[in-house]
């Protein structure tokens, strides 16, 4: 537990109608007491209930504000320390004397995410709730605000937890038959082994499928617009704006001449970049492909192909064809208001169905079809469950590659003869960078649940 008090501004700067100072720690009642008046001695009353009074300031009698204090006693508070919420009036004056005021009586400002930082070093929540309420706060979209909400929930933890357990309880069985190796049960163990980490896994592997979309969920997904001049990109672009009235931005992009525009579709933020200024305005036209957007071609999640359905295939376009078939190319046939000239059954050698659309940005129609191709490339159907764990934080993201790694070892082994108490170390290793998505630290904490696991039995 922490030993000194803490007080910050719990609700955003600005003119809201209340405002909320939080105070944590063991000194969070007296401290508030000392500059609340009200009926009760704020010192008294019961844990989790609301008292009306005056802040005042005893130096002086002078009368801050008229508050709503809500205590919370330990351990049931946010930080699991006795916090006291503090609700003035709105307006930056206030609320900021207010603290003030607090803060010369015993507390001390809180450095940027302290409380949630004490609610974890308290074992209120684990680290990957910790580093969900971070994301929380900085979520720009609906979508991206509800993943974090889930995790701040303990969505990935309560599967984490169990997963952990399980390999817990596995390490303990290949313990007892090392030391016993006379039992001759080299091979049981290898079949519990290949059982137990297959099935995590398997539990891993889902989890890692869904990051890519939850990061695209959070982040947006990062889509470059390519084509001929005159294929109608920009255009498109326009038309996808219009349609999708949600336009987060408009912002010049840092490299001339790219333009950057957020449009939502069904939710999932599209991050548009509209490369098609620089080609325009370049002399050869051979260098209309790749080249000077490779860099956002190689970034991108999505790449929008736009071909002129008026005209036949240029050269430029059968190479971007080539090019882009092995990338989350979507191709978009434009401009299907007029008389076809496009060659379609040279796209459609390279290129499956669903990733051709045909519209017309002049006139609006296809944009849906447009639409549902986007969401298909990305989302197998299943992005409105609510039951779906999205790991989008790259620490977790990347701890889980190191758990399939260890598990991918630890199989591997049993088939190659490997001696089991080497297989232990990889399953180890598994339990421990699990336990790091959760906070853990591992070493020393590994080697007490195996001992206590021990007692029981030996
Ligand atoms: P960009 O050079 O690829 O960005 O192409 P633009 O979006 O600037 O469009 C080039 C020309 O094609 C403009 O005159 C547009 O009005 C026209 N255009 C774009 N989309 C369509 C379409 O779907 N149908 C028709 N008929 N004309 C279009
Ligand atoms: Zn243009």
């Amino acid at each position: 537990m922490n030993e000194d008090t803490i007080a910050a501004i719990a609700t955003a700067l600005g003119e809201g109608s209340i405002a909320v100072v939080r105070v944590s720690g063991p000194a969070a009642v007296d401290t508030v007491a000392k500059v609340f008046k009200s009926k009760q001695d704020l010192r008294e009353v019961a844990s989790h209930t609301v008292q009306y009074g005056w802040i005042i300031d005893p130096h002086n009698g002078n009368v801050l504000d008229e508050v709503l204090v809500t205590v919370m006693k330990g351990p049931r508070s946010f930080t699991a320390e006795d916090v006291v919420e503090v609700s003035t009036h709105g307006g930056i004056v206030a609320v900021k004397s207010v603290l003030e005021l607090i803060v010369r009586h015993g507390a001390r400002l809180a450095e940027p995410g302290e409380f949630t930082k004490r609610a974890f070093l308290n074992g209120r929540i684990d680290l990957s709730q910790a580093e969900a309420v971070i994301d929380l706060i900085r979520s720009k979209s609906d979508r991206a605000f509800q993943i974090a909400r889930k995790q701040a929930d303990g969505s990935l933890s309560k599967q984490i937890i169990p997963m952990r357990q399980k390999l817990i309880e596995l390490l303990a069985h290949v313990e007892v038959n090392i030391d016993y190796p006379e039992h001759d049960v080299e091979d049981v163990t290898a079949d519990l082994i290949r059982d137990h980490c297959g099935s995590a896994l398997l539990q891993v592997q889902q989890l890692l499928n869904r990051a890519n979309e939850g990061k695209i969920l959070r982040e947006g997904i990062m889509t470059v617009i390519v084509g001929r001049p005159n294929a109608g990109k920009s255009s498109l672009l326009n038309a996808l704006a219009r349609e999708n009235k949600a336009i987060v931005t408009d912002i010049p992009g840092t490299t001339r001449d790219i333009v950057e525009e957020s449009v939502s579709i069904s939710g999932i933020p599209l991050r548009l970049l509209d490369t098609a200024g620089i080609r325009e305005t370049s002399d050869k036209v051979e260098q209309i492909g790749v080249e000077r957007s490779h860099g956002a071609l190689n970034d991108a999640d999505l790449i929008l192909l736009v071909l002129n359905h008026h005209e036949p295939l240029h050269e430029d376009e059968k190479k971007l064809l080539e090019q882009l078939k092995d990338r989350p190319t979507i191709v978009v046939i434009n401009k299907i208001d007029l008389p076809g000239e496009l060659e379609i059954s040279e796209v459609e050698q390279d290129y499956a169905k669903e990733r051709i659309v045909y519209l017309s940005a002049k006139e609006g129609n296809g944009i849906e079809e447009l639409e549902k191709a986007v969401s298909g490339l990305f989302f197998s159907g299943a992005v409105e469950s609510d039951d779906i764990t999205y790991v989008s934080n790259a620490r977790h993201i990347s701890l889980l590659h190191q758990t399939k790694c260890s598990l991918e070892d630890a199989i591997n082994a049993t088939y190659e003869g490997v001696p089991i108490d080497l297989i232990q170390i990889d399953i180890a290793a598994s339990w421990e960078s699990l336990g790091q998505i959760l906070g853990d630290a591992a070493g020393d904490s590994l080697l007490d649940q195996i001992f206590s696991q021990f007692c029981l039995g030996k």
